[in-house]
C-alpha cells in the first residue's frame, strides 16, 4: 500500500518508526513494543537508517520482517550521506525486490568527524531524483517547521524543500517540534511557496526529559519554557514527569488533528507506553 493512497483517501494517517536494535535485549525490547504498537492498527510504520555501516544491514533485515512477516505497511528510511551511485542502485533494488513501496529519503547526517558526501548525492534532492527516476516508489521526505539546522533562513529551507519535492516527492514528515505555532508557520510558509502535498507533523513522547533535550539541540527543535519549567521542579518524581510529557502531547496532537493536520507520525524511540497513553487519548 502507499502512503500517499492513504492520504489521498483523506484518512487521517497514524504511524510509529523505530531504529534498528543494536543488540540482543534491545532486539528483544523491540519485539515486545512492536507487539504493543499493533494493537493501535498502525496506517504504517518506519525504519531508520544510519550512515554508520553495521546497523544498515539490520535496518534492512527490520524493514523486510515488519513487512513481509508481519505485513505492516511499511517505510524505509534510506540516506545518501555515505553511499556512491552504485550502492545506492543495489539498495533501491533490495527495496524493489522485497516490496517496499514506500522511502523516506534523506541526504542524513554525516558520523562525527567524517566528511564523506558523495559529490552526486550532496543533498537529499539528488538521491529522490535518481529514485523517483528508477522506480515506481511512494516517495517522502523530511520537513524543518523551525528550520534545518544548516539553513540560514526557514525561507531558504523551505525554497530548498520545494526544490526537493519537485524531484518526485509525495509527501513530507516533520522533525519533531513541541510548540505547534512552529508548524502552522510553516504550513503557512509551505503554502506561499506553492507546496501543496501532505505535510505530516512528527511527535516526539517525552518519556525521558534528559534525553530529549539533548536530541532537541542536536536537530533544533525549541522546547517551550513551560514545559522545561514543569519538567525541571518535578526531576525527582518520574511518574509526574511521564505524566506531564504524556498530557502534554495529547494536547498537541489534539489541537494538530483539529486543525487539519493529515496525520501523526510517533518518534517511539522503540518504546511503546507513551505512545499507547498519547494515541488512546487523542480525539481521532
Ligand atoms: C522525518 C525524518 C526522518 C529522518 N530519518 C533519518 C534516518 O533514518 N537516518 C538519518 O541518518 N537521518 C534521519 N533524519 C535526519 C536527517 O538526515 C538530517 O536532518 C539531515 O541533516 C538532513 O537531511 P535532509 O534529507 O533533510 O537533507 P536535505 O534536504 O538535503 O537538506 C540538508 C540541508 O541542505 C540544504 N539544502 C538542500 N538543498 C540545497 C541546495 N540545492 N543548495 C543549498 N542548500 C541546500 C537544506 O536547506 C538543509 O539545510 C530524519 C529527519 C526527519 C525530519
Amino acid at each position: 500500500m502507499k502512503i500517499i493512497d492513504l492520504l489521498k483517501s483523506g484518512e487521517k494517517t497514524y504511524s510509529f518508526e523505530f531504529f534498528p536494535p543494536k543488540n540482543f535485549s534491545s532486539t528483544l525490547e523491540l519485539g515486545i513494543n512492536v507487539g504493543q504498537l499493533m494493537k493501535l492498527s498502525p496506517s504504517f510504520i518506519s525504519v531508520t537508517y544510519g550512515a554508520g555501516g553495521s546497523t544498515q544491514e539490520i535496518s534492512f533485515d527490520l524493514i523486510n520482517y515488519l513487512q513481509n512477516s508481519l505485513g505492516l505497511c511499511s517505510m524505509a528510511h534510506y540516506t545518501c550521506v555515505n553511499a556512491n551511485r552504485e550502492k545506492i542502485e543495489n539498495d533501491l533494488k533490495f527495496f524493489e525486490e522485497i516490496g517496499i513501496e514506500n522511502l523516506m529519503l534523506l541526504r542524513g547526517d554525516l558520523p562525527k568527524g567524517e566528511n564523506v558526501l558523495h559529490e552526486d548525492f550532496r543533498y537529499a534532492s539528488d538521491l529522490i531524483e535518481l529514485a523517483a527516476s528508477k522506480n515506481k516508489f511512494c516517495i517522502g521526505a523530511a520537513g524543518y517547521p523551525e528550520g534545518h539546522l544548516e539553513s540560514k533562513t526557514i525561507d531558504d529551507d523551505v525554497k530548498h524543500l520545494k526544490h526537493k519535492i519537485s524531484q518526485g516527492v509525495d509527501f513530507i514528515v516533520t522533525q519533531m517540534f513541541f510548540d505547534n505555532s512552529f508548524y502552522f508557520e510553516f504550513l503557512d510558509r509551505c503554502k506561499k511557496e506553492g507546496i501543496d502535498i501532505p505535510i505530516i507533523p512528527g511527535i516526539i513522547p517525552i518519556v525521558n526529559f534528559k534525553q530529549i533535550k539533548r536530541f532537541s539541540e542536536m536537530c533544533g527543535a525549541s522546547i517551550p519554557a513551560e514545559l522545561a519549567d514543569q519538567m525541571e521542579a518535578n526531576q525527582d518524581d518520574p511518574k509526574k514527569k511521564y505524566q506531564i510529557g504524556v498530557d502534554f502531547a495529547i494536547r498537541q496532537c489534539n489541537e494538530l488533528i483539529k486543525n487539519g493536520a493529515p496525520g501523526l507520525h510517533f518518534y517511539t524511540l522503540n518504546k511503546s507506553r507513551a505512545t499507547v497513553d498519547i494515541f488512546e487519548s487523542i480525539d481521532k
